[in-house]
């Protein structure tokens, strides 16, 4: 099991280092949480979803980090779960 590690900044900025064992990603649930999902539906979409459903999202949803539905990262992502599966 790793952890996310929190870096600062001279700024006093904190900046997550982002580790991709993690199963579910507390910025991505809270950034479903802000488009209208509940908390546990949030959790549960951020910990069914593969590595790169993961990503896809949190490019959906604006955050700094992910890549596009079909672009060069996301084929080169070799993961699937449903949510992929179900879009071909
Ligand atoms: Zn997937």
């Amino acid at each position: 099991m790793h952890h996310e590690v929190l870096r600062v900044d001279s700024n006093g900025r904190s900046e997550r280092v982002r580790d991709e064992e993690q199963p579910w990603q507390e910025e991505l649930v809270m950034a479903l949480v802000r488009r209208g999902y509940t908390l546990s539906e949030a959790i549960l979409i951020a910990a069914t979803a593969c590595m790169r459903c993961r990503c896809v999202l949190a490019y959906e949803l604006g955050l700094d980090y992910g890549y596009a539905y079909g672009s060069p990262e996301y084929e080169a992502t070799d993961s699937d779960c449903e949510l992929c599966q179900s879009k071909g």
